[in-house]
């Protein structure tokens, strides 16, 4: 029996994907190979490649406009790096609003100065900082659009002249955003767009070639740029199934329905965690993420009871991460409706036992 699965990532696809995915490890295309044993330089390889980047541009809203996708590998956390690298000669400006964008900061201070323009961890990141002061001499301004493991999400990004760079591996598809505002958007793909192993950059081609420092070729977005993502042997599989995808992305309406069905779900749980006596949101209630959901259970001692309720009627990954405790949904573009209903039932179950 499929689960109700509220993984934070890697995560839920939809069950079309993998039928389809499978289909293709026993034979590809009708070609009576895998597309585990094929070149990535052989034409069906290239097809799925140029499909997927141009599916990225167009559902992005950002075709002909001087963008460039790419498919790359080491994870976002591998971009925390190579944005540093190809963009940060003195200065950049970064919104500190989790374990995501302190890690970003890390890797940024190895290539110059990092001002971190706010902060939301004295308050264990519960809240997006607003009102702050971007410096106007900064290379960049990076921020982090959903905070994965908090349940925060930024939902007015701040006027800026500089390039704006962003993090969206947990909210990308998922809500409408003018995505031309940024000049560099980045996200690992096993989120919210398909397997781990590939991660997605979307850059603006005129903000590079800036940075007077020499860049490994790996390392550089412009060599990727002309190698068209096949520099080295790309993931494959990984960039296949995002493909497949993001043809049911745009099958299903685009990231319009997509931002539809995401907002339903959220205002489902999100109605029952503050309805519900039992429970207590994690998030400040106006940053509250639409992908990820942390609540917690006011009285501890009822967490047994629940955690057997959810996961003897099959839901997976409700646990919260470590660092916040409590539960996290992970509300996906592919997780329906239906399951969230199924966990807000034994949240009302709960209610009326004990
Ligand atoms: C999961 C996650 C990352 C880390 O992604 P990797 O691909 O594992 O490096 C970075 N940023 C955000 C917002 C995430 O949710």
């Amino acid at each position: 029996m499929k689960k109700h699965n509220f993984s934070a990532g890697p995560c839920i696809l939809p069950q079309s994907v993998f039928k389809e995915a499978s289909q293709a490890i026993l034979d590809f295309n009708n070609s009576g190979l895998s597309i585990l044993e094929i070149s990535h330089r052989s034409k069906d390889f290239v097809a799925v490649m140029d499909e997927a980047q141009e599916l990225v541009l167009e559902l992005l809203g950002l075709k002909n406009k001087g963008y460039k996708a790419l498919f790359l590998q080491g994870g976002a956390s591998m971009q925390f790096l190579m944005v540093a690298y190809n963009l940060l000669e003195k200065k950049a400006a970064y919104l500190n609003t989790g374990t995501w964008s302190s890690k970003a900061i890390k890797e940024a201070k190895l290539f110059g100065e990092v001002v971190e323009v706010a902060s939301s961890k004295e308050k264990n990141f519960n809240y997006i900082p607003k009102n702050y002061t971007i410096p106007a001499d900064a290379d960049y301004f990076h921020c982090t659009s959903n905070n994965t493991i908090f349940g925060t999400q930024i939902k007015e990004f701040p006027a800026t002249d500089l390039p704006i760079v962003c993090d969206m591996s947990s909210d990308i598809f998922s809500r409408e955003i003018d995505f031309s505002k940024f000049d560099l958007i980045y996200a690992g793909a096993q989120k919210n767009m398909g397997p781990a192993g590939t991660t997605l950059v979307v850059v603006k081609e005129e903000v590079l070639g800036k940075v007077s420092r020499e860049i490994p070729s790996m390392m550089n977005y412009a060599v990727h740029i002309s190698k068209e993502s096949m520099f080295n042997t790309p993931a494959v599989y990984a960039v296949y199934v995002s493909m497949l995808t993001l043809r049911w992305i745009k099958s299903k309406g685009g990231i319009q329905a997509m931002e539809q069905k995401n907002n339903r779900k959220a205002e489902l749980i999100y109605g029952e965690i503050d309805r519900n006596p039992l429970f207590t949101g994690f998030a400040a209630k106006e940053d509250r993420s639409v992908m990820n959901a942390t609540f917690n259970l006011k009285d501890e001692s009822h967490q047994e009871k629940f955690d057997m309720m959810w996961k003897e009627a099959g839901v997976n990954g409700l646990n919260g991460h470590r660092s916040v405790g409590g539960y996290r949904a992970s509300m996906y573009n592919a997780l329906s409706l239906e399951s969230v209903q199924v966990v807000v039932d034994f949240m009302q179950e709960l209610e009326r036992k004990v």
